[in-house]
């Protein structure tokens, strides 16, 4: 290996990252309303790149050989137990808002003393679907709540008579990520304090928004979601949301230390270094960590604030905007960073969501289409377009007002997207009980893959600028039976990021 030969293919490397990069969808400038979380503030990423590079060579693995990571580690609880008001509370960095859900949830299994086999979690219809899956991975039942359809809030009563005797744990979301909306944490609290049962606080999205929610002039004060509530036994909060972190930072507290305890792996059973593991990784990136830790430094609760007020003038001016909309309307009553638009179905000429969503794409902003979700008790929450504000978006916000405004109008009259032709003959196909679930979840790879094609979702046809057609995709979610479109998603990203 010749150093000008290694010096000149790693320049190659990153050329040809500069240039892949260049076709991803924009980051920076609040032009993006899901995924990502820009501050505006250029220095923060500048820190944020600094701090990991200064980690870079690091494992997390061991604090105890690598010092700075327990440091860090310690000040970041700290900052989280002074904004979520738990002056005793404990816990861990993790990884993501995922993993910080996962361990949750292993926590209060463990701490329970759940048998293999048993145990259950009780979660609103609109709770993070991280819960799912850690449901599947640890072996849970999942007794799934029904929300208020026009609040988009649990109601504590129906809580409350679907806690199990195997219950481990219950979450409610502050606030959730499908509608913004704030479930009635202390109620909820009252009750599974009085069954002596876990509450988590899904805090991942908006924690570090809704902290400083309540400005000084703000008449109506948020109730009390976090720490402050007696009976909330965890919470969640994504550095990487609105702590303006690159991915790979979240913060997971535990009200008390043997609940902290249960969520670590440990063993000395193997001719190996003791593993001790409060995550699901072992050797583990610092770079999040780093990163979030230096950018919390940098902001200090007063940025933090200031960041905040940006986001609340934006939100307002944008609630403000769909109420003015014939046929649109806001769902439930939001009251943090993000919300959720529907067909407003009292209006003479109700706007179909999703196409008023892709034509505000063709404005140059990218918003999220859910699908509707039928729940338990029958239901509905409706299909909406989802929209994450961030300090930035502030500063394009008139521009946003105005595109959601003109998209609205041109799409007056259209009809709601369908799902490819080739799907909605295998929707078909269901409904005459010519196909089964059962079968389509047996399907090899290959079948799979043809099917996508002939929906003309070919994935190894290059995708067009914005994106595949959302609105089509969902169109096909609410046409299929749901576990048949998870497969078929899973095989398109499969075959799509392999060669
Ligand atoms: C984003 C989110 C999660 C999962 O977080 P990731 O960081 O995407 O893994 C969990 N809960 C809520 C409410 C979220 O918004």
């Amino acid at each position: 290996m010749n150093a000008d030969d290694l010096r000149r293919r790693a320049d190659d490397a990153l050329s040809e990252l500069t240039s892949l990069r260049e076709h991803d969808a924009p980051t920076h400038g609040g032009h993006i309303l899901s995924y990502v979380y820009d501050s505006g503030l250029e220095i923060l990423d500048s820190v944020a790149a600094d701090a990991a590079r200064l980690v870079q060579p690091v494992n997390g693995l061991d604090p105890t050989v690598f010092g700075s990571v327990a440091a860090m580690e310690r000040d970041l609880i700290s900052f989280g137990r002074t904004v979520f008001h738990g002056p005793e509370a404990v816990g861990s960095v993790t990884s993501g808002g995922t993993e910080s859900c996962l361990l949750a949830v292993k926590a209060a299994r463990d701490h329970a003393g759940a048998q293999p086999g048993t145990g259950s979690i009780v979660l609103p219809s609109t709770a993070h679907a991280a819960f799912l899956k850690a449901a599947e991975l640890f072996g849970l039942r999942v007794i799934r709540v029904p929300v208020d359809p026009g609040t988009t809030a649990v109601d504590p009563a129906a809580v409350a008579s679907a806690i199990a005797d195997d219950t481990v744990l219950v979450v409610v979301s502050a606030p959730n990520y499908p509608t913004g909306t704030l479930d009635p944490v202390a109620d909820v609290a009252e009750i599974t304090a009085a069954r002596g049962v876990a509450l988590h606080v899904d805090a991942c999205l908006g924690g570090f928004a809704l902290a400083w929610w309540d400005g000084p002039d703000r008449q109506d004060q948020l109730p009390p979601w976090d720490f402050r509530v007696p009976g909330v036994t965890s919470l969640s909060a994504d550095l990487h949301k609105y702590g303006y972190a690159p991915k790979g930072a979240s913060l997971l507290l535990h009200a008390d230390r043997d609940r902290h305890r249960a969520q670590y792996f440990a063993v000395t059973d193997w001719p190996g270094y003791p593993v001790v593991n409060p995550t699901l990784l072992g050797s583990r990136s610092a770079a999040g960590l780093a990163a979030a830790w230096a950018i919390t430094r940098t902001l200090g609760e007063s940025g933090f604030a200031e960041l905040v007020s940006q986001i609340r003038v934006a939100s307002e001016r944008l609630l403000a905007t769909v109420d003015a909309i014939d046929g649109l309307r806001v769902v439930g009553d939001p009251v943090g960073p993000v919300f959720a638009v529907a067909a407003d179905e009292s209006a003479a000429d109700p706007l179909d969501p999703h196409v008023w969503g892709a034509q505000v794409g063709t404005h140059g902003f990218t918003v999220q289409a859910q699908p509707a979700f039928p729940q338990a008790d029958g239901t509905v929450l409706p299909a909406t377009t989802h929209l994450t504000i961030t300090p930035v978006t502030a500063r394009v916000v008139e521009e946003l007002s105005a595109a959601m405004c003109a998209a609205a109008e041109e799409v007056r009259g259209t009809p709601a997207a369908q799902p490819p032709a080739a799907l909605t003959e295998l929707a078909a196909a269901f409904d005459s009980g010519s196909v089964t679930v059962g079968q389509a979840l047996s399907l090899p790879s290959e079948a799979a893959g043809a099917a996508l094609v002939a929906a003309g979702l070919d994935p190894h046809a290059p995708i067009a600028d914005g994106g595949l057609d959302m609105p089509s995709i969902i169109a096909a979610v609410h046409a299929l039976p749901r576990p048949v479109t998870a497969k078929l998603l899973a095989e398109f990203l499969a075959a799509y990021c392999n060669p």
